[in-house]
């Protein structure tokens, strides 16, 4: 029994996340546009899509790409959302025929923001909650907001890919650097995504593992640090 799970990069720096379960389902989290996925998709089946904020460059294709594939759409109400089959809140489990997403509310960058977990992947979307080496801006929310939903990622296993909403990773980084200049795991995490980079290539997603040795927003204890981080990155 083996998952897949693909970004597929759309606009300028989003990736859409398209996971293929053994028995041949596809589920599509945060399709910011339906071009690319499509390419990706060709003429094959698209089951479900999950989103996990209002913003457009994570809903944007929802609608063309319902209507070719006949997918079923999840997500939380709020203003600018597209149509919705299934209607969230967070603290739901869901059961997509035999996939089990557990359903957590992410508030703090988004109104409405969710963020889904797929023990069986093992995969966190977390759209613009969480970025590697980063986390989201407090555009709808508090500092307190966010330092909660992410907090909620600590109990997942290490093992899990961070499946985040914008390749962000390279300027993460190099802010995380001036955090933590005697860090070494990150020093040689930079070197790695600086390499990346360089050849075109995506760093994400990543496993929770390396994230956590590398990411100053996992590594802060309390809201109040993580606020005062949060505002140093803004004026960085
Ligand atoms: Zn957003
Ligand atoms: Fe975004």
């Amino acid at each position: 029994m083996s998952y897949n799970v693909q970004g597929i990069p759309v606009l300028n720096d989003n990736y859409a996340w398209l996971v293929t379960c053994p028995d041949g389902q596809r589920v599509l989290i945060d399709p910011g546009s339906a071009e690319e996925c499509v390419q990706s998709l060709r003429d094959g089946r698209l089951d479900w899509i999950l989103l996990t904020h209002h913003h457009a460059d994570h809903v944007g294709g929802t609608d063309v790409l319902r209507k070719r594939y006949g997918a079923c759409v999840v997500g939380a109400e709020a203003p600018g959302m597209p149509r919705l089959d299934t209607i969230i809140r967070g603290g739901e489990t869901l059961d997509l025929a035999g996939l089990a997403v557990q359903v957590l509310a992410t508030p703090g960058h988004a109104i409405g923001h969710v963020s889904y977990v797929m023990p069986q992947v093992p995969a966190l979307f977390c759209g613009d909650v969480l970025f590697s080496a980063g986390c989201g801006r407090l555009l709808e929310g508090t500092a307190a907001e966010l330092f909660a939903s992410i907090r909620q990622f600590d109990v997942l296993p290490d093992e899990t890919w961070l499946c985040a909403g914008h390749e962000y990773t390279e300027s993460n980084v190099r802010f995380a650097r001036q955090v933590e200049p005697r860090n070494e795991a990150l020093e040689v995490y930079e070197a790695e995504v600086l390499r990346l980079r360089a050849e075109g290539r995506p760093t994400l997603p990543v496993r929770l593992l390396g994230e956590r040795a590398v990411n100053p927003f996992l590594r802060v204890k309390t809201a109040e640090e993580f606020s005062v981080l949060r505002r140093l990155k803004d004026v960085s």
